[in-house]
């Protein structure tokens, strides 16, 4: 069973989003803050957006991701992002009242799942965060794109293994990392941008994937993780730790592995697999 704490910029729990999986699937509910079952009659689009208390740390000139849902949130955190994540379900939108605070004078790059209502999810919330005051905001478009129907950012970084996403992991591209260096200008470049009400078709570029590299070497995540610093487990599975094959002050290498024993691992400044793995043996 998962919680999902939901804060407002304050800090102050709102709410608390329980996902149980079970055999038949999965079953998500809501929790008042006293563990009261449902939100007693609260619209859901008024709680704030998961990760909310985190923004009064990030700097204006950030730009902050947001995707549907909060396990969607916690795979782009883990490698680095300043990241929130909407909490209504793709059939509706937080109202702009209850994104405000987040949302004035910020820079914002929505990543939709990957099919017509995540989609339509991430046009309204556009609106919504220009409403509320945000500075700019771009959409990452995947439409052109062979993903699984609803892969969201959990599927692409790896922390989900999904079926059918291996081979699009292999993928090299400059454009992704771009965009994980976070930068306004970059995300501009790379993330394909449609601005509020401008013609989306006449700008699409599909997202090209980042390359999240791997190989069966023998040596499992939990392994690596018992030979690197600053390690932490990530809470969709895998971990975060300083990376040995560059000078890491931060933690900026991600790796988990797969059901076949893959490993799989990411570095945010742009280390190999093959670099990853000279540096600890
Ligand atoms: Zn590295």
């Amino acid at each position: 069973m998962t919680r999902y704490n939901i804060r407002d910029d304050k800090g102050v729990l709102q709410a608390v989003h329980v996902r149980e999986d079970v055999p038949e699937g999965k079953r998500v509910w809501w929790e008042q803050p006293d563990g009261t079952k449902g939100l007693n009659g609260r619209p859901v689009a008024s709680l704030p957006l998961y990760g909310s208390e985190e923004v009064p740390l990030w700097p204006l000139e950030e730009v902050i991701m947001v995707t549907e849902g909060e396990k969607a949130m916690e795979a782009l955190a883990s490698i680095g992002f300043c990241v929130l994540g909407t909490v209504t379900g793709a059939a509706t939108c937080p109202d702009v009242p209850s994104v405000e605070a987040v949302a004035k004078d910020r820079l914002f790059c929505l990543w939709p799942d990957h099919d017509d209502a995540g989609r339509e999810h991430m046009a309204r919330m556009a609106s919504t965060l220009y409403e509320a005051g945000a500075r700019k905001v771009w959409i990452i478009h995947t439409d052109g794109l062979t993903w699984p129907k609803g892969a969201d950012s959990a599927d692409f970084v790896g922390l989900t293994p999904s079926e059918g996403f291996e081979e699009f992991r292999g993928m090299k591209t400059e454009r992704i990392k771009a965009l994980v260096s976070r930068r306004a200008h970059l995300v501009s470049k790379v993330a394909v941008v449609s601005s509020h009400r401008e013609e989306t078709t006449a700008k699409v570029r599909p997202l090209r994937l980042i390359h999240v590299s791997g190989g069966n070497v023998g040596v499992t995540a939990e392994s690596l993780a018992a030979q690197l610093q600053r390690v932490r487990s990530q809470p969709g599975g895998g971990y975060v730790g300083r990376c040995p094959s560059h000078d890491d002050r931060v933690a900026s290498l991600s790796f988990t592995e797969n059901d076949e024993g893959r490993l799989l691992l990411y570095c945010h400044a742009g280390c190999t697999f093959e670099q990853v793995m000279a540096a600890v043996r």
